[in-house]
């Protein structure tokens, strides 16, 4: 039952939005592990801004000031973690 169970957790998939992720549009990202949906939004957002979108290119630029701050940007990430935690399995 216990490996049952585990098999189970791996085949859930949360969504989050690139909003939700610091980003700027409403793109939905779906992936396992907070570090995938972290890694998604992050390509999206090189992508974006690679493509000279003023949106994503301002959102990337609060993400800078915020890294800078290494404590700011540790917070953020826990924030964050919980809040993909807390998303409902579909
Ligand atoms: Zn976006």
């Amino acid at each position: 039952m216990i490996i049952f169970k585990a098999c189970a957790i791996s085949k859930i998939m949360k969504t989050m939005t690139c909003k939700q992720l610091g980003g700027s549009c409403d793109k939905e990202f779906q992936a396992k592990t907070f570090e995938k949906i972290a890694e998604m939004s992050k390509k999206h957002g090189m992508e974006m801004c690679g493509k000279g979108d003023e949106d994503h290119i301002n959102a990337m630029k609060k993400m800078k000031d915020l890294m800078n701050n290494h404590e700011g940007m540790k917070e953020w990430m826990k924030s964050k973690q919980k809040e993909f935690e807390s998303v409902p399995e579909k």
